[in-house]
C-alpha cells in the first residue's frame, strides 16, 4: 500500500502541475453546484437527484474499493472547493472525514442522518487495545437497502433544495422518479426472496447486513466490515462445516476484491462460487456496459435467488 500512496500522491502533484497553468476542465465549469460524493452509491443518487443542475465528482476512482480510501492533493482540493459534500461517517472512509472536517464546505454525513443503523466488525480497525476482540461500530453499507438508499435520495433532495432554492421542482421530481425506481427494486428483491428454500448466504466481507435484515436474510461473512481484514483460520474452519452441516450451495465472492479466500472456503466446502456485488464502485467493464445502481442490484437479486434456490 505505501507504494500505491506514494505514487498516487506523485501522480497528483504531477496533474496539479500540468493543470497550474490553465484553466482546469472537466466538471469545474461554474454552471451547476459542485458536489462531491465519497464512492459510487452516493455519486448515482447526488447524480440523479441533482441531474443538470449538479456536476458531481466521485472521489473513489472507478475499480477501486472505497473502504479506507486515500485521498490525493487533488480530491482535498475538490473537498475544499465543493459546495456540497456527501459521505457517510464512522470510520468507513477515514480520510475522507478528515478532509470534510479541514474543509469549510458543506458536507453531510448520511450515515447520521437518521437512518436505522446496525452494528458490525471492524477486524482491520479493532486494534483491540483493550484484549475484547473486535470493536463493535456502525454498519456502513446502508445502500444495500434500497429502502434505505431512497431515505438518502430524500436527504440530497433536501440539501440540494437548501442550497439552491430554484432548483426546489426539479430536485423534488427528480428524486420521486428515483426512489419510485428504488420502491420497484424493493420490491422485486421481496417478491424474490419471499419463498427460497435457504435463507443463510455467505460473502467475502459483511456487506449485506442491512440487505438481509430488509428481506429477513441471514449473512454470514468470512471478513468484517472492511474486506482488506485478514481472514482468521478458525472463522474459515466454522464456515465450512456451516456450508456442509445447512446444505449452503454458494460461496459469494465480490468484483473489486480478490476471490482468493472465498474460493478456498468453496473448495474446501466442495460448493459452487458466485459473484455478489455490494456495489462499492462500478469496474471499468460495468461502467461501459451502462451498469448502474439499480442494475447491479437487479444482478444481485439473481444471483441470491439462485443461490438459495427461491420459487
Ligand atoms: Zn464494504
Amino acid at each position: 500500500m505505501g507504494g500505491v500512496r506514494t505514487f498516487l500522491v506523485a501522480a497528483a502533484v504531477a496533474v496539479t502541475v500540468a493543470l497550474a497553468g490553465g484553466a482546469c476542465a472537466g466538471t469545474d465549469d461554474g454552471d451547476g453546484l459542485r458536489v462531491v460524493a465519497s464512492f459510487y452509491p452516493l455519486a448515482e443518487a447526488a447524480s440523479r437527484v441533482g441531474g443538470d443542475r449538479v456536476d458531481v465528482a466521485n472521489l473513489t476512482p472507478g475499480g477501486s474499493e472505497p473502504h479506507d480510501f486515500e485521498l490525493t492533493t487533488r480530491d482535498v482540493d475538490r473537498v475544499e472547493d465543493a459546495d456540497l459534500v456527501v459521505y457517510l461517517g464512522g470510520g468507513f472512509q477515514p480520510a475522507i472525514e478528515a478532509a470534510v472536517t479541514r474543509s469549510p464546505a458543506r458536507a453531510v454525513d448520511l450515515l447520521s442522518a437518521d437512518l436505522d443503523l446496525l452494528e458490525g466488525h471492524d477486524d482491520e480497525h479493532g486494534d483491540d487495545e483493550h484484549g475484547d476482540g473486535d470493536d463493535a461500530v456502525s454498519d456502513p453499507h446502508v445502500w444495500l437497502d434500497p429502502t434505505l438508499m431512497a431515505a438518502m435520495v430524500g436527504t440530497i433532495r433536501d440539501e440540494l433544495t437548501e442550497l439552491d432554492p430554484a432548483g426546489r421542482a426539479d430536485y423534488a421530481a427528480n428524486a420521486d422518479a428515483y426512489t419510485t425506481e428504488l420502491a420497484a427494486l424493493d420490491a422485486a428483491f421481496g417478491d424474490g426472496l419471499a419463498r427460497c428454500e435457504q435463507r443463510t448466504f455467505v460473502t467475502a466481507h459483511e456487506a449485506f447486513g442491512y440487505l438481509a435484515r430488509r428481506y429477513d436474510l441471514t449473512e454470514q461473512a468470512i471478513a468484517g466490515l472492511s474486506p482488506e481484514a485478514e481472514p482468521d483460520p478458525q472463522r474459515l474452519a466454522e464456515l465450512i462445516d456451516q456450508v456442509k452441516a445447512e446444505g449452503i450451495t454458494t460461496v459469494f465472492t465480490e468484483t473489486l476484491v480478490s476471490p482468493r479466500v472465498a474460493e478456498t472456503l468453496a473448495r474446501e466446502a466442495g460448493v459452487e462460487v458466485a459473484v455478489l456485488n455490494p456495489v462499492e464502485g462500478r469496474t471499468d467493464d460495468e461502467r461501459s456496459r451502462g451498469e448502474t445502481y439499480v442494475s447491479l442490484m437487479e444482478d444481485n437479486l439473481a444471483a441470491l435467488r439462485d443461490a438459495l434456490r427461491c420459487e
